[in-house]
């Protein structure tokens, strides 16, 4: 079996790809674009194959086409929860990295999508848990084990409010402490979670979900402070 014949589409062929790809870099083929998305990702966040053998083309296109672009971020969001796809991964890294970029660069216009594209983002930068958990809510909520006693600790950030809490079963908050900044001079980030922050979120319009990050966190328990995205990133980041 050749290399050509492993890249497989949703529908299992390998030629209709490349001939799609023909068709919406000659023109602005709706029909084609459509059924390129069919092929190259389906409903369940899956990709294929095909899919990272198209992504450099894709991306080619990314920098004049917002559908291109799109797509290109599905498939690198959707990598994480395809088996096997390691190595197709590794071999488009210098088409990830511009992809990166691209997207980088469309955030800082604020677009209406904004929260698909930044965790396309986060997924270029390999940050596929919180590309998969990060929630578009005004009291988006987060749960991670304190590191110095046995409870969970509850972090809402959202744009209403920001605090550590110890949330029940029945949804009941039990104690609080607002969430605090990381000061500039304070001992460095550990891990590469969301620590190294997208520059594209540096502004203020995506002020709470943006900082993230930068949360300090206190246990209602037992008072210790932690970096709240290092330790949830460190409790949930799958093996990829
Ligand atoms: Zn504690």
């Amino acid at each position: 079996m050749t290399d050509r014949e492993l890249m497989y589409d949703s529908h299992g062929d390998t030629a209709r790809v490349p001939e799609l790809l023909d068709r919406v870099e000659r023109d602005h083929d709706s029909a084609a674009w459509h059924e390129l998305e069919r092929r190259l990702t389906v409903g369940a966040p899956l990709t294929f194959p095909a899919s990272f053998a198209a992504l450099p083309r894709l991306v080619r296109l990314a920098g004049s086409s917002s559908r291109a672009l799109g797509l290109a971020g599905r498939i690198v969001r959707y990598a994480a929860a395809t088996d096997g796809c390691d190595d197709l991964l590794e071999n488009c890294t210098a088409s990830i990295v511009e992809l990166g970029s691209l997207l980088d660069e469309e955030l800082r216009a604020r677009p209406d999508h904004y929260l698909d594209l930044f965790r396309y983002l986060l997924a270029t930068r390999q940050q596929y848990h919180w590309a998969a958990v990060l929630q578009d809510s005004p009291d988006a909520a987060y749960r991670v084990g304190c590191p110095h006693c046995p409870v969970d600790v509850t972090m809402v950030i959202g744009s209403r409010a920001q605090y550590s809490t110890i949330r029940t079963e029945q949804l009941n908050d039990v104690g609080g402490a607002p969430c605090g900044r990381r000061p500039p001079s304070s001992s460095p980030a550990r891990g590469d979670g969301c620590t190294r922050r997208p520059s594209a979120t540096a502004g203020t319009h995506w002020p709470r979900r943006s900082s993230t990050s930068s949360v300090r966190a206190e246990c209602p328990r037992c008072a210790a402070l932690f970096t709240f995205a290092d330790e949830y990133t460190a409790a949930n980041r799958p093996l990829v």
